[in-house]
C-alpha cells in the first residue's frame, strides 16, 4: 500500500513535469508560427524591397475616364509583391489596402507631407535594400503614353535600379507583350521627396499615362498589370544580383 502511494506520487509528478515542459515548448514555438517570417530574424544578410503603391484612401492621385490612379497603383503593387516573394525576396508594403498614411506620421505638416513622411519612415525603418514607388503619369496631351522611371540624380544606385527596370519593361512589356517599338520606357532624373530623403536607393515608376486612352485601358487589365509587375520584379532582381 505504502509503495503504491509513492509510485502514484512519482507518476503524478512526472505528468506535471511533462506538462510544464510541453507548456514551455509551446511558449517558444507559438511565436515562430505566428510570425510572418521567423527565419529572417536570424538572417542579418536578408534583402528587403519596399513596395510603395502611390496615394490611397482620401488621396486618389491623378484620375481620368473614371479611373483613379490609387486603384491601379495598388493592384500592380500587390502583384509585384507576390512575384518578388515567390523569388524568395522579402517585401514590405507601405500600404496593402485603400488607405492614406498621414496618420502614421507625427510631423507637424500638411496631410500630403505626413503621408509621404510615413512612406519614407517605412522605407528607412526596414533597412530596405531598395524601394519602388508605383504611380501613373498624367499629361495635358492625351496622345502621350509610355513608362517613365524616375531616379534621384545624386544616387548612382537609384539610377542603376531605374535603368535595370527600364530595360526589363522595354523587353518584357513593349517588345514581347505588346509587340510595339513606337512606345518605350525611359528613365529620368526626378527631385522628389521620397527619392531625395530615403536612406536606401529607390525609383518612382510611372506605369503609363492615365490621360492616354490606350495606357488607361491597358493598365486596368489583369494581364497587363501582371506583365508590368513581372518586368519591374525582373529589373529589381537584375539590379540586386548584378
Ligand atoms: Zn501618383
Amino acid at each position: 500500500m505504502f509503495n503504491k502511494t509513492i509510485f502514484l506520487v512519482i507518476k503524478v509528478n512526472k505528468k506535471i513535469v511533462a506538462a510544464i515542459i510541453a507548456f514551455i515548448l509551446l511558449l517558444i514555438l507559438i511565436p515562430l508560427f505566428i510570425s510572418n517570417n521567423p527565419i529572417a530574424v536570424f538572417n542579418t544578410n536578408r534583402k528587403i524591397i519596399v513596395v510603395d503603391p502611390g496615394h490611397g484612401g482620401i488621396d486618389g492621385g491623378s484620375s481620368n475616364a473614371g479611373l483613379l490612379e490609387k486603384t491601379v497603383n495598388l493592384q500592380v503593387s500587390l502583384k509585384l509583391r507576390k512575384i518578388l516573394k515567390d523569388k524568395g525576396i522579402n517585401v514590405v508594403m507601405t500600404r496593402n489596402s485603400d488607405v492614406s498614411l498621414e496618420s502614421k506620421s507625427n510631423l507637424k505638416s500638411s496631410r500630403y507631407n505626413r503621408d509621404l513622411h510615413a512612406r519614407r519612415t517605412i522605407i528607412d525603418s526596414n533597412n530596405s535594400t531598395a524601394f519602388v514607388s508605383v504611380h501613373m503619369d498624367s499629361y495635358k496631351k492625351s496622345s502621350v503614353r509610355g513608362v517613365r522611371i524616375f531616379y534621384y540624380s545624386e544616387s548612382e544606385e537609384s539610377k542603376q535600379l531605374a535603368q535595370s527596370i527600364c530595360n526589363s519593361v522595354n523587353k518584357m512589356v513593349f517588345k514581347d507583350f505588346l509587340n510595339i517599338t513606337t512606345v518605350k520606357a525611359e528613365i529620368a532624373p526626378g527631385n522628389y521627396y521620397i527619392l531625395r530623403t530615403s536612406k536606401s536607393p529607390g525609383v518612382i515608376i510611372e506605369t503609363g499615362f492615365i490621360t492616354n486612352p490606350i495606357d488607361n485601358k491597358l493598365i486596368q487589365t489583369k494581364d497587363y498589370q501582371q506583365i508590368m509587375a513581372k518586368a519591374i520584379a525582373e529589373g529589381i532582381v537584375e539590379y540586386m544580383y548584378r
